[in-house]
């Protein structure tokens, strides 16, 4: 799971604002504005058929870019990469779907601990909390 700040015209506010854009995998799975506490998601049943057609890719993807990295750099790949990527991948899939089963139950959903990352070169301001 990928949470990202964002500037995005908010349709509540009319007006740009700071949004926390939250990623499973590749797919958007919420956007809210930081100003009104406007959501914008997919429909639950959406959301989890694009998450699981991304999962296959991902997981279809996966053994290439792991030969890959061995290919290219092996020391790095035995210390660091295969430690980690198996350590890491299962807490992350984990937390995607934790967004996933909030997102199909009502209120709010709820991400605890969630990393808040802005990617290079996108201005934005920091989120205000309410
Ligand atoms: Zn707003």
């Amino acid at each position: 799971m990928q949470r990202y700040v964002v500037p995005l015209q908010c349709r509540r506010c009319g007006s740009e604002r700071a949004h926390a854009v939250v990623y499973l995998g590749t797919i958007i799975a919420r956007v809210t504005c930081s100003e009104c506490g406007e959501v914008v998601a997919p429909r639950p049943d959406v959301l989890l058929e694009r998450y699981l057609r991304d999962f296959e890719l991902r997981l279809a993807d996966k053994p290439g870019k792991m030969l890959r990295h061995a290919r290219t750099r092996p020391v790095d790949f035995l210390f660091h990469y295969l430690p980690l990527g198996l350590i890491r991948k299962p807490g992350e899939i984990l937390r995607e779907w934790t967004v996933l089963v909030g997102a199909s139950s009502p209120g709010p959903a709820r991400t605890p601990g969630c990393a808040e990352r802005r990617p290079a070169g996108v201005p934005g301001t920091a989120p205000r909390r309410s």
